[in-house]
């Protein structure tokens, strides 16, 4: 029986309704029982621009989850601290739970995948699906990653063995136009957040007075 488990991998500063719609279109394209969140841990001596804390961060993810039915958290990384490299976590997770990972990425985490740790090997023993994103196309992500490995993107085709690896599939979405920076910047500057991120986030961050005094990046 197939465990093909998503996992949406991100630095989530803070989790927005573009990372949920992802993630929901993923997983009811894909039939998946589940997609889980994957937050990467604030390295201890380096937060490279991390602006919330490992604490602040799960507390939103939680809390963004909580009434999405087939969303989870995965907090492997967070709770072994430190920094992570994906094509490891995937491997340990496959490893402990038996799982048959399909990561998610939005277009320009693809297109920016040449820059990850092993990305022939991340792509021969895990399989993508790579959702649109406003800003990037599908054709140039695919150009960026054309001269890795074998693979190929092709479009989601309903394959019964999602999880299996070797494959990246383009999930044509709703493309959302929102991102974590686009947040930070409107609490710096003290604007709404609207419906940009779930009212139980949006009302933490007010509470927490998270994000006020970093400048945008
Ligand atoms: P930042 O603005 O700080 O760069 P971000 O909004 O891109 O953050 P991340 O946590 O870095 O958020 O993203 C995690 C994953 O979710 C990445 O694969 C990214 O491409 C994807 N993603 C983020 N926002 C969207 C969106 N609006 N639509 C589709 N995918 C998204």
């Amino acid at each position: 029986m197939s465990l093909a488990v998503g996992l949406l991998g991100g630095t989530f500063d803070p989790v927005h309704e573009g990372h949920l719609h992802a993630a929901t279109c993923v997983r009811s394209a894909l039939g998946l029982p589940r997609v889980a969140l994957l937050p990467c841990a604030v390295p201890p001596h380096k937060p490279e621009g991390l602006v919330a804390s490992d604490d602040d961060r799960l507390a939103m993810l939680r809390l963004a989850v909580a009434d999405r039915h087939g969303l989870e958290l995965c907090t492997w990384e967070v709770d072994r601290g430190g920094r992570h490299y994906t094509i490891d976590t995937l491997r340990a997770l496959r490893r402990a739970h038996g799982w048959d990972p399909v990561f998610v990425v939005g277009m320009d985490a693809l297109a920016d995948l040449a820059s990850w740790r092993e990305p022939d090997r991340l792509l021969a023993e895990f399989d993508l699906v790579a959702v649109d994103r406003p800003g990037r196309t599908i054709e140039e992500a695919a150009a960026r990653i054309a001269g890795l490995g074998a693979t190929r993107v092709r479009a989601w085709d309903g394959s019964a063995d999602v999880g299996r690896g070797g494959r990246v599939f383009h999930l044509g979405i709703p493309p959302r136009d929102v991102s974590a920076s686009e947040i930070r910047r409107r609490c710096a500057a003290g604007e709404p957040l609207d419906d940009l991120v779930p009212p139980a986030v949006a009302r933490y961050i007010r509470e927490r007075k998270l994000y006020r005094l970093e400048a945008a990046r």
